[in-house]
């Protein structure tokens, strides 16, 4: 009988050791890791909104009270072009001379902040990237004829015009992707984001690793733009571009919430141009496919390019990188240091009527003679081109 009991006694102390150890394999904190997950963001669906009114091309306009509603409005306060002088990420573009990433380099901020590494060793050729040109009737002989005979050249397969008009001999004579869009031909919100919601959806068609869009006067120097995005890999999200304000905007959130709080985003000015990763313009799609684009400004009340920065910076949460390698005539161009134009991604040129705007360069053409230099530019970086004049062995620029 003792021994009996003192038996069953080891016997329940054996199994309540092994019931320990059990226990012991059980608890998570000394488990080995399991890979974390990254749970898809909700992407809601946009519905139809009111129309808004118009804008000022590239910087928003504080938007209308008529639907008593809380309104979009631009963040108060903050100049125009001011140079890095954000809080954020410095993040020097790999793979360029060492001076670039001193003077050049771009930069993500907040969410952004600790991206994982873009770069891929899958070479980019150009005609993985797909160059949206917008335009109107009006410019097609004053901006357009002049892209066409410039960097578009190098680029005839990838760039596609958009406009809202047919021009058959332009496309005879030139051999240009022009594509009517069918949009209106005014200068109002509704009409150009109508256009950059056909650059999108025949982007997608398009099947190009990169979206880049620029305005009729941009020129695109082809060599910056492959580098620039060959830094980077077309399956992550990646929104390359510069801003023209030095703060990001606000506006009234109507797509995630009723409006009543406010959202605040950078975006890229479209004036400068701006690059869109494949992986993240597929994402963006529930709110810019198939005209749901122009649904997403309207409910906003924002401009093309406010819209595109709202799509990924406030709904998909990704950052937008910011880059000085673009130029709009927002800027002062004459800053430009000469010894980097040619390395810039884009350029531009404006306000002839009062005070002339366009980057200093020297070549073969006078002011007179090439008033945007973007000739000049072209013939520097393609000598061989038939129309550029044959420079002198010593000549230096
Ligand atoms: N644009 C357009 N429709 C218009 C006026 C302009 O599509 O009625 C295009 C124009 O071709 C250019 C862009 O919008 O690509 C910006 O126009 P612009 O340079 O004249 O304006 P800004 O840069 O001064 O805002
Ligand atoms: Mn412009």
């Amino acid at each position: 009988m003792h021994i009996a009991s003192v038996g069953v006694s080891k016997f329940c102390f054996l199994l309540s050791l092994a019931f320990c150890g059990l226990l012991l394999l059980l608890i998570p904190a000394l488990q080995p890791q399991a890979p974390q997950v990254d749970l898809p963001h909700p992407r809601p669906q946009v519905r139809p909104a009111q129309s808004g009114p118009l804008h000022h091309n590239g910087v928003p306009a504080v938007t209308d009270a008529a639907s008593g509603l809380n309104e979009s409005s631009v963040g108060q306060g903050g100049s125009m072009e001011k140079e890095h002088n954000r809080n954020g990420t410095h993040t020097p573009e790999r793979g360029m001379d060492p001076k670039m990433n001193q003077e050049k380099g771009t930069w993500t901020g907040g969410k952004g902040e600790g991206l994982p590494d873009f770069r891929s060793r899958d070479p980019l050729e150009l005609k993985d990237i797909f160059i949206a040109v917008k335009t109107t009737r009006k410019y097609h002989r004053s901006r357009l004829e002049l892209l066409i005979q410039t960097w578009v050249s190098q680029a005839k397969e990838q760039t596609y015009i958009f406009t809202d008009c047919e021009d058959k001999e332009l496309r005879m004579r030139t051999g240009a992707n022009i594509i009517n869009t069918n949009c209106s031909a005014a200068h109002t919100r509704q009409a150009l984001c109508c256009k950059m919601s056909v650059e999108y959806d025949k982007f997608i068609e398009s099947q190009k690793k990169w979206f880049c869009h620029v305005d009729d006067d941009n020129y695109v120097i082809l060599p910056s733009l492959l580098r620039l995005l060959s830094s980077y890999h077309h399956s992550q999200d990646v929104y390359l571009g510069r801003p023209s304000l030095d703060h990001p905007i606000e506006a009234a959130e109507r797509i995630k919430s009723d409006g009543s709080v406010t959202v605040k985003f950078w975006f890229a000015t479209g004036g400068a141009g701006f690059c869109i990763s494949r992986g993240l313009a597929l994402k963006m799609s529930p709110w810019a496919s198939l005209g749901n684009f122009i649904s997403t400004a309207e409910k906003i009340r924002l401009p093309d390019d406010c819209t595109i920065g709202y799509i990924i910076e406030a709904l998909l949460e990704v950052a937008l990188t910011h880059t000085h390698l673009f130029h709009s005539h927002l800027e002062n161009l004459q800053k430009l240091p000469t010894n980097t134009a040619l390395e810039q991604v884009t350029l531009s040129y404006g306000g002839f009527e009062n005070r002339r705007n366009v980057v200093s360069i020297v070549g073969g053409f006078s002011l007179a003679e090439d008033p945007t230099r973007f000739k000049t530019v072209h013939c520097l970086l393609y000598q061989d081109t038939d129309w550029c004049p044959k420079l002198k062995p010593h000549h230096k620029n």
